[in-house]
């Protein structure tokens, strides 16, 4: 048990707060006392702000001016484990202990009413009560009769016995039903743990075992699990979820995409006949508030969600799988910048628990941890059952000279033509939404870009409009140009998915066609719609965006064509390669389940890359190696430390005279040996009307970067105006 300390009314608790205010406050404790980890409303000027009870008073505020806690808030508090796990994360990423606990209460509004519904009941002394017998309310008073005590909701009570709402209303006036209001956050349904109802193959059952094992010693551990596509890591992780849950412990699942969800909870639902709680952008506020209370009094077993849910009350969670591990939506890109995949680590590490990292094609930082020992490994080599992976080739872009207007070679469409015949599906990958990437005037050159940022606009037919992927901002296409007055002379350049499907449909008009976008599909039931389609074979075509790229299984595809295979490879930053490698082998992974043999063709202008040889080759520890020793050889992370500063303002000068005095003032920095790069330009020099200036800070692994960075940072006084953010291990190495 861990140690409760309490306080007594009158003495000096330290208190956190939501308010975006660093450091903590004296309160004097209420009547009653309260406990460090207890959530209580306090007054702050003059409103009224939640908190949490952290530690003892300060004693360095006036104690005239200190005021005592309100209340103590009726909810689960907060405990020592989550406490430290915020402390953390806050210190890793050098963000402000208030922004932690507002990510730690977020779906929770704690001044929230519970939910509740009216139910009815027969009083004790209805006969007493009992008067006016009308054939109606004996109907109603004889079938609670039957039900020995029961009680309904006036909705029940109408359709069970078919009177109407006035006969019930009258014996409740008359005192005969009592109407009483109960809470209802219900618990999430019992799961039932049996042995899997699957025949697992031999090697499937064998790691089965050892997870189980990791699962059942309740220290802490981290396995990457790596399965090549269609192994049945999922099968396989359940066997570890199905031991804990047995231990009566809480798991966590990590999806990179909500559209995974419902495929997910799904074969949850296969497995231990009930659903999961989630947790994710796409539920309700009241189921927010039901699963995070649940979560806290443990009765919300399994939790499968988006990276926020790290941050949930669990009462003793002792498994976290991170489904797809590799995934770059796992970092955070906004606000308190994280990776989800690195703090389930963390926080795995504080609570005892284990970590499941799957993934087919894991991220360089995790195969680098699990080559020098610090994370288990263990893998899944061959496809599940009798299908295989596909075969993958290139085609030699360079040999096959398309119009400019045009994106699928002759050999894909050969090979797609083979694929109708047969009646087996097709998926083309395009990594670009939109219809073309660039719009440009034919007469003058001049390219429509976003007003507020430095991108340019990207045409999107089906909505009809340009639209900027930096800021979402959107414009109707004009008929003039703005520089050269021509009419009509806009020119779409380049492909997007809407493009490709346009020529898919030309090329192929009576094959049935699937478009797969972010932006086209928006809901998690509209993709799992698309998704069933495909799976069900009332599609031929699959035109794809990342989103088709993602775990699902297709067991009818064969053959995947990616049209821009090179696309990642551009822009010479250091994941690019391992990036591409990834999204290459996923995409490739879509095809051959099942009985069907796979086929990958690849559209390529550099075939001689070293990712498109490995790939090729499929010897992937080589590829991971060499990735490694560039890596180690530029010390960057997983071998260096990294952080990416950010200044961001209105006024590009003001920006840029914060920025060189950061660059001047390293001395900080210089003592841990850390280089400064920039200031320059960052990757998107304008968002939203803010010119964005970066410096680079890197290092050796080090213990004290962070608090050099602190320190160095804390030299700067911002205007109000200007904004710095930190982004530790960023994703961009330039
Ligand atoms: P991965 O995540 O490695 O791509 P999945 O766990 O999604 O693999 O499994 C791929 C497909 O194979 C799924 O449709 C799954 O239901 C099926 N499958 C895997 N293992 C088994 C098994 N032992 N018995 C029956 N079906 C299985
Ligand atoms: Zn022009
Ligand atoms: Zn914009």
């Amino acid at each position: 048990m861990e140690k409760n300390i309490f306080f007594i009314e009158g003495e000096l608790v330290g208190v956190l707060t939501t308010e975006p205010i660093n450091r903590f406050l004296d309160y004097y404790a209420p009547i009653g006392g309260v406990s460090v980890g207890d959530f209580v409303e306090v007054n702050l000027g003059p409103r009224k702000v939640i908190g949490c009870v952290w530690s003892k008073g300060s004693g360095e505020y006036d104690s005239a001016k200190i005021k005592q806690i309100n209340r103590v808030l009726d909810i689960t508090p907060m405990k020592q484990e989550m406490r430290s796990f915020l402390c953390r994360v806050s210190n890793y990423t050098l963000s402000p202990l208030s922004g932690m606990l507002r990510l730690a209460l977020r779906g929770n509004s704690l001044l929230y009413k519970p939910a509740t519904r009216k139910v009815h009941f027969l009083s004790k002394d209805y006969k007493l009560k009992f008067v006016r017998k009308t054939v109606l309310r004996l109907q109603v008073v004889n079938y609670l009769k039957q039900q020995l005590g029961k009680s309904f909701s006036l909705k029940e009570l109408i359709l069970f016995t078919g009177v109407s709402r006035s006969v019930i209303k009258g014996l409740i006036d008359n005192q005969v039903l009592v109407e009483k209001t109960i809470f209802v956050d219900l618990s999430f349904p019992k799961f039932t743990i049996g042995p899997t109802r699957k025949k697992l193959s031999a090697e499937q059952l064998l790691i089965a075992k050892k997870l189980k094992l990791t699962v059942k010693n309740k220290i802490y551990t981290t396995t990457l699990l790596k399965g090549v596509t269609g192994s049945g890591k999922t099968e396989v992780y359940l066997e570890a979820v199905a031991e804990c849950l047995n231990n009566g412990d809480q798991v966590l699942v990590l999806l990179p995409e909500i559209a995974l969800t419902s495929t997910f909870i799904d074969r949850v639902e296969e497995r231990f006949d009930s659903r999961p709680a989630e947790w994710h952008s796409g539920i309700s506020k009241t189921e927010k508030n039901r699963c995070w209370k649940m979560v806290a009094s443990g009765n919300a077993k399994l939790v499968v969600g988006a990276r926020s849910a790290l941050y949930l009350p669990f009462k003793n969670l002792k498994l976290i799988v991170v489904d797809e591990e590799h995934d770059s939506s796992y970092k955070q890109e906004d606000g308190i910048l994280y990776n989800a995949r690195d703090m389930a680590v963390l926080r795995a590490s504080l609570n005892s628990a284990s970590v499941i990292l799957a993934s087919a094609t894991p991220s360089l930082e995790t195969w680098v941890n699990a080559n020098d020992g610090k994370y288990n490994r263990l893998d899944l080599t061959h496809r599940y059952g009798a299908s295989e992976l596909p075969k993958i080739s290139f085609i030699d872009m360079r040999e096959d000279a398309l119009p400019s207007n045009k994106w699928i070679s002759q050999k894909l469409i050969d090979a797609m033509n083979l694929n109708l015949d047969k009646g087996e599906q097709s998926l083309l990958f395009i990594n670009r939404r939109g219809y073309a990437p660039v719009t440009m005037c034919k007469v003058c050159g001049f390219q429509v870009g976003c007003e507020k940022c430095d991108a340019r606009m990207v045409l999107h037919n089906f909505k009809n409009k340009l639209m900027c992927h930096q800021c979402g901002e959107s414009k109707d296409l004009v008929k003039l140009c703005p520089k050269c007055e021509a009419s009509d002379s806009f020119d779409a350049i380049g492909p997007g998915i809407e493009r490709l499907a346009e020529e898919t449909s030309a090329i192929f008009p009576k094959a049935r066609l699937a478009i797969l976008s972010s932006d086209l599909v928006n809901t998690s039931k509209s993709v799992k719609k698309l998704i069933d389609n495909i799976i069900n074979g009332s599609v031929d075509i699959i035109v794809g965006t990342q989103l088709v790229a993602k775990g699902h299984n297709f067991p009818l595809l064969s053959l995947v064509g990616v049209i821009d295979a090179d696309l990642g490879l551009q822009g010479g930053d250091l994941r690019a390669a391992e990036r591409t490698f990834q999204l290459i082998k996923q995409v490739s992974g879509r095809a051959g389940r099942a009985n069907k043999k796979g086929l990958a063709l690849l559209q390529t202008y550099q075939p001689d890359h070293p990712v498109m040889t490995a790939i090729l080759t499929g010897d992937e520890e080589k590829f991971w190696s060499s990735e490694a020793t560039q890596r180690k050889l530029a010390g960057v992370p997983p071998f260096g430390r990294m952080a990416g500063i950010v200044v961001s303002g209105a006024d590009l000068s003001q920006v840029n005279t914060i920025a060189t005095q950061l660059a001047i003032k390293c001395e900080p920095l210089k003592k841990i040996n850390a280089l400064v790069y920039g200031p320059a330009d960052a990757p998107i020099s304008r968002i939203r009307g803010r010119h964005r200036i970066r410096l680079l800070v890197k290092a050796a692994k080090v213990k004290d970067f962070q608090k050099a960075l602190t320190m160095w940072i804390d030299q700067i006084k911002l205007p109000g105006n200007v904004r710095l953010t930190v982004d530790i291990d960023p994703q961009t190495f330039f």
